[in-house]
C-alpha cells in the first residue's frame, strides 16, 4: 500500500460529509487542514552502545480547542501521512463525543516488539524533551496518551520527564493521560476504549429497525463475533462483549494466525495462552489457521477490526461475510472498501464514534489532574449522605427496618471507577443517538457521514467564535 493512502482516504470521507453542509468553503478548508506538524530525528543509544537515529512525528490537526489531544504510536509503519490522518480522526472523534479538545497524534518509527525496555525508556524520554523544546506538549497545549505499541509505562515516563523539565508547572501530570494509577492516572482508563466499543456496539444493535434491515434480531446476546487484534482495545472489547453482552466470540485473529470455534472462545483463556506461548497456535478446543488475512472473511454477525488501519480494502471487501463491521481501530476500512461493502448492505459503525471511549476517559483523567483533586474526594461523601437519608426516610415512612444486606447494597459507596464507567456509558449512548438522529433526519447516506458531519459542524461552530470567520 503506497504512503499517502490513509490521509487520502480520511480526506475523501471528509469531502463526502462536507458536501452535505452549508458551511462556507473557507471554513471547510480550515476544519480539514492540519494546523501544525513537527517532524524530528534524534539519536538514542541502543543497549549494545551503538546509536540509532529515530524518526518521530507529532501532528496537531486542529487548534479550535486547546489542548490538542491524541495518542503516541510506536510502530515500524509510522509515517507523516499516517500521523496526520490519525490526528484528523482525533479532531472529529473529540467533537462527536463532546470532549473539548483539538485533535493530535504522535508517532515514533520503531518496532515495539523488537526493542528492550531500556531503549524504550530512552526513546520516550527524548521524544518528550523534543516535544517540550518546540512547545508541543503541556496541560493546556497538547496532551498525549497511549496508542498502538505504547501503554501506561510510557505515559508515566512522559509525565516524569515533563515534570522534571518544567519545574514551575503547577499540575504537571495533566500533560499526559493514560498514566499508571500511582502517577495520578484514573481507574478505568486501561479498559476504556474496549469498553466504549462494547457500549457502542450494544446501543447500535438495540435499534430493532436497523437490525431487521440486516436480517438480525436486536441485541448483542448470542451474536457471532470475530475480533482482529488481541491488544488492549481488542482484548477488552471481546472481553466485555462476552461477559456483559453474552456475545459469542467465534474468532480471534492475530498476526501469527487465527482461532475459530463455532460455540465460542473464552477470551480470557485465549489471551493467557497467547501470553504464555507467544502464539494463538496450540490453543485447545479451537481450529487454528495461519492465514490471518483470510480469517477476516470468515462468516460472522459482527467483525471487529481492532488492530491497524487499512485492513479492509478494495482487495478483500467483496469477500467479507460479516453483517456489521465495528471499527475499533482507527481507519480499518478504507474509502474504496466502504463503497463495496455498502453496495453489499454491510453496516459500519465508524471509528470516529466507536473508539472514542479512550479519549473520553482521558478527558476525565485530565480534568482530575488539572483540578488537583480526585472525583472520589468530591463526590462520595455527598452521595453517601443522600443515600443514608433515603434509607432512613423509607424506614420511618414504612415503620419497618430494611434488612441489613439490602441496606448495604443500597448504601454502596460508588467509587471513582464506577463514576468513570457510568459517564462513559452515558457518553456513548448520547453520541450514538445524536449521530443516528442526524443520519435519519437529514437522510444522509450512512452513519459515518452523519458522525463526521456532526464533528465537522461542531468544530466549525467553535471556529466561528474565533473572530476571523465572518
Ligand atoms: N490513542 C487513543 C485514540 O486513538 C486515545 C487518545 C487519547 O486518549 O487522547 O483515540
Amino acid at each position: 500500500m503506497s504512503r499517502g493512502t490513509f490521509f487520502q482516504s480520511v480526506s475523501k470521507y471528509f469531502d463526502r460529509a462536507a458536501s452535505h453542509t452549508k458551511l462556507k468553503p473557507g471554513m471547510l478548508k480550515q476544519v480539514k487542514a492540519c494546523n501544525s506538524i513537527y517532524r524530528m530525528r534524534f539519536p538514542v543509544r541502543e543497549d549494545n552502545g551503538e546509536i540509532k537515529v529515530v524518526e518521530a512525528f507529532r501532528a496537531e490537526h486542529s487548534h479550535h480547542r486547546l489542548p490538542t489531544k491524541g495518542g503516541i504510536r510506536f510502530s515500524k509503519h509510522v509515517s507523516l501521512d499516517e500521523t496526520i490522518a490519525l490526528a484528523a480522526l482525533m479532531t472529529y472523534k473529540c467533537a462527536i463525543v463532546g470532549v473539548p479538545f483539538g485533535g493530535a497524534k504522535g508517532g515514533v518509527r520503531i518496532d515495539p516488539l523488537r526493542i528492550s525496555s531500556g531503549f524504550r525508556e530512552r526513546v520516550i524520554r527524548r521524544y518528550t524533551a523534543e516535544l517540550l523544546r518546540k512547545n508541543f506538549i503541556g496541560p493546556d497545549i497538547d496532551v498525549p496518551a497511549p496508542d498502538y505499541g505504547t501503554g501506561e509505562r510510557e505515559m508515566g515516563l512522559i509525565a516524569d520527564t515533563y515534570k522534571n523539565l518544567r519545574m514551575n508547572e503547577p499540575y504537571p501530570y495533566a500533560c499526559v493521560t493514560g498514566k499508571p494509577l500511582s502517577m495520578q492516572g484514573i481507574p478505568g482508563r486501561t479498559q476504556a476504549t474496549g469498553l466504549g466499543v462494547f457500549y457502542g456496539i450494544r446501543v447500535c444493535m438495540e435499534q430493532a429497525e436497523d437490525m431487521r434491515a440486516l436480517g438480525l434480531k436486536p441485541g448483542v446476546a448470542g451474536k457471532r463475533v470475530i475480533v482482529q487484534g488481541l491488544g488492549n482495545v481488542g482484548y477488552h472489547a471481546a472481553h466485555f462483549l462476552q461477559t456483559q453482552g453474552e456475545g459469542v466470540i467465534t474468532g480471534i485473529i492475530e498476526r501469527e494466525g487465527a482461532l475459530y470455534a463455532e460455540d465460542g472462545l473464552d477470551v480470557g483463556s485465549v489471551f493467557k495462552h497467547r501470553r504464555e506461548t507467544g502464539s494463538l497456535e496450540g490453543y485447545a478446543g479451537a481450529a487454528f489457521s495461519a492465514d490471518s488475512r483470510a480469517a477476516l472473511e470468515w462468516d460472522c454477525d459482527v467483525l471487529i477490526p481492532a488492530a491497524l488501519e487499512n485492513q479492509i480494502t478494495a482487495e478483500n471487501a467483496a469477500r467479507i461475510k460479516a453483517r456489521i463491521i465495528a471499527e475499533a481501530a482507527n481507519g480499518p476500512v478504507d474509502h474504496e472498501a466502504e463503497t463495496i461493502l455498502q453496495q453489499r448492505g454491510v453496516f459500519m459503525i465508524p471509528d470516529i464514534y466507536l473508539n472514542a471511549g479512550g479519549v473520553t476517559v482521558s478527558y476525565f483523567e485530565w480534568l482530575k489532574n488539572k483540578a488537583g483533586v480526585s472525583f472520589d474526594r468530591l463526590l462520595s461523601r455527598h452521595e453517601e449522605l443522600a443515600k443514608i437519608q433515603l434509607v432512613e426516610t423509607i424506614e420511618s415512612l414504612t415503620g419497618k427496618s430494611i434488612p441489613k444486606e439490602v441496606r448495604m447494597q443500597l448504601l454502596h459507596r460508588s467509587n471513582e471507577e464506577d463514576m468513570v464507567i457510568a459517564a462513559l456509558d452515558q457518553t456513548m449512548m448520547v453520541a450514538y443517538s445524536q449521530i443516528h438522529d442526524r443520519w435519519r433526519r437529514r437522510a444522509l447516506p450512512d452513519l459515518r457521514t452523519a458522525a463526521l458531519l456532526l464533528g465537522i459542524e461542531r468544530v466549525a461552530e467553535s471556529y466561528s467564535h474565533h473572530g476571523i470567520f465572518p
